[in-house]
This record gives structure tokens, C-alpha cells and sequence, in this order.
């Protein structure tokens, strides 16, 4: 980064990552979990004056999405192409700051996995060797079987259809080819002993023992991430040697000088997180080994504590070892996983909180961050989605405490100081604020060692000290007074400018959980809440309007019914409306909304409800949609009339067809709909904002 302005002293520069996400299915509420985290606290080193590059990717390789892809007749890019397009809702929809998102399945991926072979392989010959390993092979698909494609009798109990690893009805662990009448669970042939020549990294190597041991006990890691590193490193079990290859047919890397192997999926998946970087830093125009060599970047990975083992032993050994340009990571964090009122979240069962529902239900994606932010601590703990918990966290303290402020001083504010604010406060005044500032290097200290739950509760316990002072002095009494002159107007003034100040403090403490809130208040109190080292006083603020409002605890249930109570018919109206929960302008811009003339309408067949539109968005083509509105209208009449559509909704696919987005109707409790239409001058394609 040698275009780059000089830095100041104690700046440095932070590459970051999440685990990437296997691309064979949507994200899930631990995705989203690990993100907020790593969002908060990149949001928070960022507002120190730190140069971040917070970057992830797709997990794209392997046997399961092969097979997947297969299975549904698409290539695995087609595949991972499909998944990687669902991402940007998510991220975007809950405020996640990646600075970039990229694919394992890349050229730069490519490019760094083989160069680290390479160099693992020539500067430290004694780490990679070959040797045969037997295995079941598929004579049918001509693929050797990876264990969870394999099912047979228990060889304990004989219990029959038992995975490849172990039993789940007498419990017993075994191999594979210890499994009685094997078959493949693929084609069902069954599989036959092979040999193969694998590629191993030999962790047991005495240099590479050495170094991991130096460093997971050196202090960085969690303690109890280092005490479970050390029982590997002490135990016999924990440092095998590691398998990193596999026989084609793979969805994969290619070793290099191997004809037909490929990088075990686990080997190339975290060089995706350089691969990542690389392609970020392309954009910014700067190089990578450039930036690597840096003395003052620092290397963090956020993870779950399922893969600790790769990313403690196997992840800084491949790294050390391989050398220049490649640099050690100087920490893991590790968290635990996310519980639904203590049990483990399962989609099979249908418990638990989908990503994907909260954002279509319409929920303030900031409810969420603020909720597991205030659970989140830096030790490897689960913690517990409790569907009260969070209604009453978001009610009470975000809105009760927090908002309430600004919502009770900013009114007076506006209606009695045309918006100016005063700084001729007295001694009570000035200590109130100042205990506020005193807490903000505490307040820090617990963002950057990820003790989240801590920094709320040490902004909760200065919200609930403004709201005992603004209880105490009762501005809405001096309001009543102020007629009577008196000096109640100047004291009123003082009261609500000290009251928004305050409000603008705590605004600043909780921007990294709550980005969206702080740049909204940052209009409204014309000072920048994003910059933590502002200390200016305020010196007018706008209109109050709604920052956060409360949960209804119908969204709640809304939620927790899943997808089926978030699907909307088709401009029907029909399904259970939870109060709408506020949001920003940017929210709003994710919908496209467009002009589309109906140019054809007709009855669907069996569908007593729908009518088939369709429609002329102004893209040369058409659109089929489905709307709920036969009971309103007869085909003949809607023909040639303009409606707003929802352009950039994705398509779902009805038991009658396939309805490409959605036009948009008015309904209520009663009977009638009522589609919507432009004013005379509007055509097709225009964008309604
Ligand atoms: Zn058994």
C-alpha cells in the first residue's frame, strides 16, 4: 500500500474474516450471529482511526456440493452461483460491513492454495508426504466414497442403514470398512476396497509441534481454546497427519504435479480467506505480498468453536511454514453457538429463528444486533436465543431507556427553541455529562476485547442515570410553568439540551452495534456520531422522528412460525400483517419498485383466488406474476392498465407457474381490493421512489 498517506503512530491496519459458509444453503441464524460479531467490533476499530479490511467468501468446493449439483442436474458453479446470489440480502439486511465477499471457487484461490503447496512442499520437504490409503470406492459412479456417502449394518448391533463413522442406534464408533454389507448411498452399488496414493500434512512433524505450541500457549488465544490446543498437542490421538488430498472425480483445486488429485476441501477453503484479501486489495489497487509484510497489519479470524482444530494447528502451521508472503494469524476468536430458548436450533424441527423470515417479515435488523450484542461475551460460550428475552431487551432497554431520551427532549427543543440548543448549563448539568465522557475509555476497552454484553450494560447504566435526572428535574412541569416566567424557560432549555447531549454520547457508544441509528441521529443532531473522538457540544437538532420503535409480539410470533406465515399472496393482503416495524430510507431503496402495464389477464385453472398476469416492465420482455385479486376484478378489465410491481422480488415458484414478482394492491379487515394505479404520464420500467 505504498500510495497510501502515512499513517499516525498506534494505527494499525486489521485484516479480518468470518468463516466462510459452505454454498450449499442459505445462511442460518449462526452465519448471521458471527457476523454481527465480527461486525460490531470491526464497526468499533474502524471508528478508532483503523484502516480495516473485513472481507469473506463462499466455501465452494468438495464432495457434498458435487454431488448436490449433480442430484439436481446443474454444474457445482451453477450451484454455488445460486447461493452466492442470496447472500446480499442478508448481509446488507442486517447492517454486515464486509469490505469485500468473494468464492473459494476463484482464480486467486487457485493461485495462492497451489503456491502454498508448492511452497510447503520445497522449502519444508518433510511436512507433505505421500503414502496409499485404502478406501471404499464406488464401481458404479467410479468416485471413491467419502464416509457419509456410505450406509450399512452396525458391525456391534447390526443395526441395519448406519452412516459410515458410527452407529446412532447402539452408539458404537467404527470405520467405514468396518461396516457390515456396505452400499453406496449414492448408486447403491456396493463399494469395493481401493487403494490410492493420498498427500498427508505431517503436523507431527517435531518443527511444526514446536511452533504450534509456541504459538497457542503464548497468551493470545482464549484460555480455553489454548488448554483444548495443548490437549491435542500433548495427545497422540489429535496430531495424526493430515489427509489433504482426494481422487477426482472432485470438485476442487488440482495439486500441482499430481495428475488427478485434488486439494482436500478443508486445505483450500481457508486460503479463501487470502484469496478474499487479494482480490479486495486488487480493487483498491494495492498489492498483496505489499500489504502482508506490513508491521503494522494484524491478521484476525472470527470462528465457531466446531472449527478450532483447523484453525488453531493446521491454519498457522500451513501459513509459518509456507513462508513468505504468507503471514500468521495473530488470533482466533472463538464463540460458542446460539441456542433457541436452550435448545439447539433445528430446521428439521422447525424451531428456531430463519434469517430469511426476519428479514421478510420486515423486523429492524437492529433488534437482532442490539439483542446478541448484550449476550455476547469474549469466552467460548453458547448463548440463548429466548423469543421474551429479546422482546423485552429491544422494549426496554433500546426504546424505554435509550430512544426515550431523545424523544422527550427533542419535543420541547422544537416547539419552544426553534431547535437551538443552549451550553449555559449548571455544575449538575456539567457533571452529568462528564460522567458520561469518564465512562467512554471502559466503554472501548470492552469492544475491543469483545466483551459486548459488558459495554451495554455500562451504556444501559449511563442511560438509566440521564432518565433518573431528567425524572428528577420534570421538564414537562417547567413546560406547564414557563408562562409564568420565572427563569422555568431557561431552566427547560437547559435541561433537554443537556438531555440530547447525553443522547448523542450514548448514541456514539452504541454506533457499532447500532450503524443505521447513529447515522440517522447524526442528521438529526447535526454532529457526527460515527467519529468516537468527537467531543463538540450539540448545537441544534431537527424534528424528532420515530429512531427505534418497540417489538409487537405478534412480529415475534410471526417469526417463529417460520417461513409459512412470512410468505405474502400475491397482492392479497390476506396474510397476518404484523405491526410494520420502522425502517430507513435504505431499507426502502432494497425494494424496486416499477411501472408495469398489464398487457395480458387471465383465469388460472383450479385457482379460486388468482389471476395471471402479464406484465411489461419496459425490459423487452415479459413477466408472469400471479395476484390474489380475481375476486376484484374480471381479466377483460385490467388489460392495458399501469400498476407499481415489486421488480426485485425473487421468483417463487407456485403450483401454477413460476410468479415473477408482485403487484400491489390496497386491502382491508372488510371485503375489496384495490390495485394501484400512476397518474396519467407514467410508463412501463419507471422506478417509483
Ligand atoms: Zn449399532
Amino acid at each position: 500500500m505504498s500510495s497510501s498517506p502515512p499513517r499516525p503512530p498506534g494505527r494499525r491496519r486489521l485484516f479480518v474474516t468470518t468463516a466462510l459458509p459452505y454454498a450449499n444453503g442459505p445462511f442460518h441464524i449462526g452465519h448471521i450471529m458471527e457476523y454481527i460479531q465480527a461486525d460490531v467490533w470491526v464497526r468499533f476499530q474502524r471508528m478508532q482511526g483503523h484502516e480495516v479490511h473485513f472481507v469473506c467468501a463462499d466455501d465452494t468446493h468438495g464432495a457434498p456440493i458435487m454431488l448436490k449439483a449433480e442430484a439436481e442436474g446443474v454444474t457445482p458453479e451453477e450451484l454455488v452461483g445460486r447461493i452466492a446470489a442470496t447472500r446480499p440480502k442478508h448481509l446488507a439486511g442486517f447492517h454486515i460491513s464486509f469490505d469485500h465477499w468473494h468464492s473459494t471457487d476463484s482464480p486467486e484461490n487457485v493461485e495462492l492454495s497451489q503456491d502454498i503447496f508448492r511452497k510447503l512442499r520445497d522449502r519444508v520437504p518433510s511436512l507433505v508426504t505421500t503414502r496409499p490409503v485404502e478406501q471404499f470406492y464406488d464401481p458404479v459412479k467410479a468416485m471413491f466414497l467419502p464416509d457419509r456417502y456410505i450406509k450399512g449394518e452396525c458391525p456391534k448391533c447390526a443395526a441395519k442403514d448406519q452412516y459410515g463413522d458410527a452407529c446412532e442406534v447402539c452408539g458404537a464408533v467404527y470405520a467405514p470398512t468396518e461396516l457390515r454389507n456396505p452400499y453406496s448411498t449414492i448408486s447403491g452399488a456396493t463399494p469395493v476396497r481401493k487403494s490410492s496414493e493420498h498427500y498427508f500434512f505431517r503436523l507431527s512433524d517435531p518443527a511444526c509441534v514446536e511452533f504450534l505450541r509456541e504459538w497457542t500457549q503464548g497468551g493470545r488465544l482464549q484460555p480455553e481454546v489454548a488448554n483444548k490446543a495443548l490437549e491435542w498437542l500433548a495427545g497422540d490421538a489429535g496430531m495424526a497427519d493430515w489427509d489433504i488430498s482426494r481422487d477426482a472425480p472432485y470438485f476442487g483445486i488440482e495439486i500441482p504435479d499430481a495428475p488427478g488429485k485434488y486439494f482436500y476441501v478443508w486445505l483450500d477453503a481457508p486460503i479463501g480467506y487470502l484469496a478474499s484479501l487479494k482480490a479486495h486489495l486488487a480493487h483498491l489497487g494495492a498489492d498483496f505480498a505489499t500489504f502482508l509484510a506490513g508491521e503494522d497489519v494484524d491478521q484476525y479470524h472470527f470462528i465457531g468453536k466446531d472449527i478450532v482444530y483447523f484453525h488453531t494447528l493446521f491454519w498457522p502451521a500451513m501459513l509459518k511454514f509456507a513462508g513468505a508472503p504468507y503471514k500468521v494469524p495473530d488470533n482466533v476468536f472463538v464463540h460458542g453457538f446460539i441456542t433457541f430458548s436452550g435448545e439447539k436450533m433445528s430446521k428439521s424441527r422447525g424451531t428456531g429463528v430463519s434469517p430469511d423470515v426476519y428479514l421478510d417479515l420486515g423486523l429492524n435488523p437492529e433488534w437482532l444486533r442490539y439483542y446478541l450484542a448484550a449476550k455476547l461475551n469474549a469466552r467460548v460460550e453458547d448463548i440463548d436465543f429466548n423469543p421474551d428475552d429479546f422482546l423485552a431487551r429491544v422494549n426496554s432497554d433500546l426504546v424505554g431507556k435509550y430512544v426515550n431520551i431523545a424523544s422527550r427532549a427533542a419535543n420541547f427543543v422544537t416547539r419552544h427553541f426553534d431547535g437551538h440548543l443552549t451550553t449555559a448549563w449548571e455544575a449538575p448539568e456539567e457533571r452529568l455529562l462528564q460522567t458520561l465522557r469518564d465512562a467512554q475509555p471502559a466503554i472501548a476497552r470492552a469492544y475491543a476485547d469483545r466483551e459486548f454484553g459488558k459495554a451495554v450494560r455500562e451504556i444501559m447504566r449511563l442511560a438509566d442515570l440521564v432518565n433518573q435526572y431528567v425524572d428528577a428535574e420534570k421538564p414537562w412541569e417547567l413546560a406547564k410553568a414557563m408562562a409564568t416566567g420565572g427563569g422555568f424557560r431557561e431552566r427547560l432549555h437547559q435541561i433537554c439540551s443537556v438531555s440530547l447531549n447525553a443522547f448523542f454520547l450514548l448514541t456514539k457508544y452504541l454506533a457499532p452495534i447500532l450503524p443505521a441509528t447513529a447515522e440517522r441521529v447524526s442528521t438529526f443532531l447535526n454532529e457526527n456520531a460515527l467519529d468516537w473522538d468527537n467531543v463538540r457540544l450539540l448545537s441544534h437538532c431537527k424534528a424528532y422522528e420515530h429512531l427505534i420503535t418497540r417489538i409487537d409480539p405478534r412480529a415475534i410470533d410471526a417469526l417463529l412460525a417460520g417461513p409459512k406465515a412470512a410468505a405474502q399472496t400475491p397482492a392479497g393482503g390476506v396474510a397476518p400483517e404484523p405491526a410494520a416495524a420502522e425502517i430507513g430510507i435504505d431499507d426502502f431503496a432494497r425494494v424496486d419498485l416499477r411501472i408495469a402495464r398489464i398487457v395480458a389477464a387471465e383465469h388460472v385453472e383450479g385457482a379460486a383466488k388468482l389471476l395471471q398476469l402479464t406484465l411489461d416492465v419496459g425490459e423487452g420482455r415479459h413477466r408472469t406474476v400471479f395476484a390474489g385479486i380475481k375476486s376484484a376484478y374480471r381479466p377483460e378489465d385490467l388489460v392495458g392498465r399501469l400498476t407499481p410491481m415489486v421488480a426485485n422480488l425473487a421468483p417463487r415458484k407456485m403450483k401454477f407457474g413460476l410468479s415473477e414478482g408482485m403487484v400491489l394492491a390496497a386491502s382491508g379487515d372488510g371485503p375489496g381490493i384495490f390495485l394501484l394505479a400512476p397518474d396519467a404520464g407514467a410508463q412501463p420500467g419507471m422506478r417509483v421512489k
